[in-house]
């Protein structure tokens, strides 16, 4: 007997409803009904046909891999507008919470008015300053003091975790403790965006205009998100242009430049890029030392100057995994009575060294290192010679690429002069075989490895 469409649709929702933000759950996935199931095919009912492309082309990933999950036979989704229109949005949401849905909708916004989003940790005085980040630090402060009147706006990117939230948070709480009467707005664009529609299903786009438009200060996280959404972004436009009009600042964070995201458009990006764009790097090792003692400090943890010095050297792409990785070594200490030694911490680590690892080493690194250390030239790890002095370091080469580097066997074999992945994979059996039996490779391999990760 074949289970009902809602049958399966409720527990789809209930895992949904576990997983996400309960705004963007009631928001997007309460209101849809599963209305029928025809073979493989699970019809989905919602609101409108913006609800529809908003859907596949934000969760339609998430909707299948849940609907996988509960379900044994494979489905497939179609959608469907209600041809009773927009109404089903506000009953369902009605019907959902105690309040009817008009005064529910004008809760959402008035909260969302007076919301603290801060975090009060994100501040100035606990951003350490490096080569990496001095002008977005300079610059972020320089507009936290002066709002409106030195770059507007002022656009900092940079790839995860490195700082972004941190300085937007940190000139938010500047202003808003400088001046109390200026009114700051901070919130990440896909926020934005939910509130928009959210506006515009519970005729409150007037209202809304206002929140956004009446801001003295606004902070915009993750603008990448407007990202092939034109109704939102041409909102958005109004927005900025209103705002940058009557000198208000304005900031914006993105993880690439904004002339680098795709399907934004042109007028966005020119105003993105009419004050003060700034970019962020990844830390250098002093500042990582920097940060970890910092926040060592703050957490009030006993760490060995090893330890700290070790994560320093192995962890370098971002920051939140750094303090992550300190997180993780300072809640074991606390746990154990023991001495953490480096090689307690390695295996805490395993996982997140080895991405790191993954990130920073590459194929044409390993082939230069190990024939560096063999004393063979880099063509001879590409060259089809096959003596043993040359056989043996070109396939702890392939071995390492193998083990350090996130390439297939098909692509490591091109890198080593057009082998097939057979060949990379007798070789990757042959080096971990000796690693077993001879002390000596294995010494080698490993002492390899730690070059190539410092
Ligand atoms: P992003 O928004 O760029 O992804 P975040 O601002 O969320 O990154 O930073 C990730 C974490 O690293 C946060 O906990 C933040 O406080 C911390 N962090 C980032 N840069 C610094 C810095 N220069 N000094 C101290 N902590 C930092
Ligand atoms: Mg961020």
């Amino acid at each position: 007997m074949q289970v009902s469409a809602e049958t399966i649709w409720e527990a789809a929702q209930k895992s949904l409803r576990a997983m996400l933000n309960t705004d963007i759950y009631n928001l997007w996935f309460l209101p849809i009904k599963a209305v029928a199931l025809d073979q493989e095919v699970l019809t989905l009912e919602v609101a409108d046909e913006f609800c529809e492309i908003w859907l596949k082309d934000n969760y339609s990933e998430l909707i299948h891999d849940v609907l996988m999950q509960d379900s044994t036979q494979k489905l497939m989704v179609r959608f469907r507008v209600n041809p009773a229109g927009a109404s089903l949005h506000s009953v369902a949401a009605g019907e959902g919470s105690t309040k009817p849905a008009p005064e529910s909708a004008e809760r959402n916004l008035a909260a969302v008015v007076h919301e603290i989003a801060f975090n009060l940790e994100n501040t100035f005085e606990s951003f350490v300053v490096g080569e990496n980040n001095n002008h977005a630090h300079a610059a972020a402060l320089a507009v936290a003091q002066t709002p409106g009147q030195s770059y507007n706006p002022l656009f900092l990117h940079s790839g995860v975790g490195l700082g972004k939230t941190h300085l937007l948070h940190a000139i938010g709480q500047h202003v808003a403790a400088s001046k109390k009467t200026a009114r700051v707005t901070y919130l990440s664009s896909e926020k934005f965006t939910n509130e928009y529609i959210d506006a515009i299903q519970n005729n409150q786009l007037v209202r809304f205009r206002r929140k956004y438009r009446q801001a003295d200060v606004l902070l915009i996280d993750d603008v990448q998100f407007l990202a092939g959404k034109e109704r939102i972004q041409e909102e958005f436009f109004h927005t900025f242009n209103a705002l940058h009009d009557a000198r208000k600042q304005i900031v914006l964070t993105c993880d690439h430049p904004a002339a680098e995201i795709k399907n934004l458009e042109d007028r966005l990006v020119s105003r993105f890029e009419w004050g003060l764009v700034t970019e962020m790097q990844p830390p250098d090792v002093e500042t990582r030392l920097a940060i970890l003692r910092q926040k060592r400090k703050a957490m009030g943890v006993e760490l060995p100057e090893e330890i700290i010095s070790f994560l320093a050297a192995r962890i370098r792409t971002n920051i939140r995994r750094l303090e992550g990785a300190l997180i993780t070594v300072a809640s074991f200490a606390s746990l154990t009575s023991k001495k953490v030694t480096l090689q307690s911490v390695e295996g805490l680590l395993r996982e997140v060294l080895h991405e790191e690892g993954c990130y920073l080493v590459n194929i044409a690194g390993i082939q230069k290192k190990v024939a560096d250390y063999f004393d063979l030239r880099v063509s001879d790890m590409i060259s089809k010679r096959r003596p043993e002095n040359i056989a043996f370091p070109r396939q702890i080469a392939m071995f390492l690429a193998r083990q350090m580097t996130e390439n297939s066997l098909n692509t490591i074999g091109e890198a080593f002069g057009g082998r097939d992945h057979g060949t990379v994979l007798h070789a990757c059996r042959q080096v971990k075989d000796r690693m077993e039996v001879d002390p000596h490779v294995r010494q080698v391999v490993l002492h390899l490895e730690k070059k190539l990760l410092c």
